[in-house]
């Protein structure tokens, strides 16, 4: 099959509203997306809506793809905006919807109420019984990588994806991929990093609950891993700088273009067509076969209540990534993490796949281990960025206007001192002096854009806008902005031990974010060993089974340090598919 099998859902005609005649007109309309504006042009004839024009829009190109494609369709099938959301793109689903009903109520034209009944989902005409060499579960970051290794070693392959969309969290990541002796850091001026370096920053990073092992294969594969992303996969990264995430002991994660994993995806995905790898998405494994000797022979799963059987004669790789968007799992796992948390996670990281690989025998290891991201958004969960001018000196603030934790703690400590302020949220708070270091307005437009619009985030000249915008009691405002600029420079912060030291804040502008702890990555999951085959509760290869990426759970320990999972889902996801398709041979 030379080009990738997407398979995405129909939509049949729907029900039109009938009134007056009405002449063809063009009107614009505007609804919030997730990041930022989404405007569309929408024509209407004799009050039907004919045509949608996108004006202008910044959403995730491959997520919110679907949404400009089958859900404008679906739009102008139905006549109506009252639609389901494309699974996986939630907010940018939205934000079209609500451009069109703006555009609608503009133009005086009533649409239709959605008849749900009208609006069917068409499964391919898949066979229900196919048979591969190898079958690849997830199509994240680990599983392309697997699916194109196990290609190129001769193998007939197939990637499985349960999304209407590829990409997982390895889509929405920042995707910094720390490798030791790479290309950028001679130009830095680092010159004496190494693998092993790596290996005993992420063991401690991790409060030596990893596996040395494993994580010394992953240092030592992470320049070849990188070097594949940069020259076979065509992975652009920035070659003047690096990221220096915390606990590391030297700047070695690399910076993909754009700064996110659409750079890595789009990639993968253009590879994967161009080696004629079939992606099934809307497909959710959902059990893994065995054969009589114990061997992992196959997958079943099923695609909109159809149930579909694929033979794998060498194995199976599972790359079903974490369980951060399941709520019960996480509490479940770590009770201390309950329903307050939101998530930075894709939807599709629920984890069920974990209890799919242990009726298949396999250990499941540091499960309560799950880490937060302690300044995300209180509505959608995502990661404010923009505030990421706490690096720089922006103060972290409750609803009575005090400090009340090291700002540049870590994310788990911060999290919890969130978490016992008033309403479980905190205020993060700068000025123009911190931002002009920082440059996040410059840098998240659009996140700008979208938490001003959300009336979460706000600019102000001086503290009393600022007051009057978070409801914090003017005078307390004032005395903290006072206190921390009497203690400027590192040193000097008498409170919290500011540990890069805080910034005059006496003049504005200003700029000030609700924020709160989101659920962002969960360590624990399969255990495997330095071949990314799956270990049984003995710790045996379960034969056939393979396991790469964010659903293993032996890389990370109890903390995972920034830029080690893209490094873990390219390097295992590579092993993963070449051991599978030689088991095939
Ligand atoms: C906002 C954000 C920023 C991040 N930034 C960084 C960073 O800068 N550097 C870094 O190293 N890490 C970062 N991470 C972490 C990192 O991106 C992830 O850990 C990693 O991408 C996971 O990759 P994966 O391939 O294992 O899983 P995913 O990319 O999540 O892919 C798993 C796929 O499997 C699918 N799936 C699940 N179950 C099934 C099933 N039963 N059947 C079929 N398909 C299934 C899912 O839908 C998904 O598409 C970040 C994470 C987030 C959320």
């Amino acid at each position: 099959m030379k080009r990738s099998m997407t398979l995405v859902a129909g939509l049949l005609a729907g029900v039109f509203a009938f009134s007056a005649y009405a002449a063809p007109q063009t009107v614009e309309g505007t609804g919030v997306g997730k990041h930022g504006d989404v405007t569309v042009a929408v024509t209407f004839d004799n009050n039907k809506i004919t045509d949608i024009k996108v004006v202008r829009e910044q959403e995730n190109k491959v997520l919110a793809a679907k949404v400009f494609t089958d859900l404008k369709d679906a739009v102008i099938a139905t006549n109506s905006a009252d639609l389901d959301a494309i699974s996986g793109a939630t907010f940018s689903s939205k934000g079209f919807l609500d451009a069109v009903k703006d555009a609608a109520k503009k133009a005086g034209v009533t649409l239709s109420k959605a008849d749900k009944k009208a609006i069917k989902k068409a499964a391919a005409d898949l066979p229900k019984v196919s048979s591969y060499d190898v079958v690849v579960i997830g199509a994240g970051g680990a599983g392309f990588s697997a699916a194109i290794e196990a290609k190129n070693a001769g193998a007939n392959v197939v990637l499985l994806e349960k999304m209407p969309a590829v990409g997982g969290n390895s889509l929405i990541s920042g995707a910094e991929m720390n490798a030791a002796r790479n290309w950028v850091q001679p130009k830095l001026g680092i010159t004496d990093d190494s693998p092993e370096l790596h290996a005993e920053d992420t063991y401690k990073g991790g409060d030596k609950k990893g596996d040395m092992n494993v994580i010394r294969v992953m240092t030592n594969n992470a320049l070849d891993a990188a070097k594949w992303c940069r020259d076979y996969i065509g992975v652009r990264f920035i070659d003047d700088n690096l990221f220096w995430f915390g606990g590391h002991s030297r700047k070695r994660a690399l910076i993909p273009v754009g700064h996110t994993g659409t750079e890595f995806i789009t990639k993968f995905q253009t590879k994967a067509d161009e080696l004629g790898i079939p992606v099934i998405t809307n497909m959710k494994a959902e059990e893994l076969i065995k054969d009589k000797n114990g061997r992992v022979v196959g997958v079943k799963a099923s695609m909109q209540g159809s149930t579909y059987t694929f033979n794998a004669k060498g194995g199976v790789v599972l790359a079903t990534g974490g369980f951060g968007a399941n709520p019960e799992m996480v509490k479940k796992y770590n009770p201390s993490i309950d329903e307050r948390f939101k998530t930075t996670d894709a939807p599709g990281t629920t984890g069920e796949a974990l209890y799919m690989a242990e009726r298949a025998g396999a250990q499941l290891v540091n499960m309560q281990y799950i880490q937060t991201y302690p300044i995300c958004d209180p509505i959608s969960g995502v990661i404010e960025l923009i505030a990421d001018s706490r690096f720089d000196g922006a103060i972290m603030l409750n609803q009575e206007g005090k400090r009340f934790v090291e700002e540049m703690d870590r994310r788990d400590v911060l999290s919890q001192a969130i978490l016992k302020q008033t309403g479980g949220y905190c205020w993060v708070l700068w000025n123009d002096k911190i931002g002009a270091i920082s440059k996040t307005i410059e840098a998240h437009p659009t996140e700008y854009e979208a938490f001003t619009k959300q009336g979460i985030m706000a600019t102000c000249d001086d503290l009393k806008c600022i007051a009057d915008f978070t409801k914090i009691p003017y005078d307390s405002l004032t005395a903290t902005v006072k206190r921390v600029s009497s203690m400027t420079g590192k040193g000097n912060d008498k409170d919290f031990h500011h540990r890069s030291g805080l910034v005059d804040m006496s003049q504005g502008k200003y700029y000030v974010i609700k924020a709160v702890p989101s659920v962002h990555h969960t360590m624990g999951g399969v255990r495997i060993n330095g071949k990314a085959q799956a270990l049984d509760k003995n710790g045996n290869p379960i034969p056939g089974l393979w396991a790469a990426g964010e659903v293993t759970g032996v890389t990370h320990g109890t903390n995972r340090l920034g830029g080690n999972a893209y490094t873990d889902i390219i390097v295992f996801g590579r092993i993963a598919g070449k051991g599978a398709a030689e088991a095939a041979k």
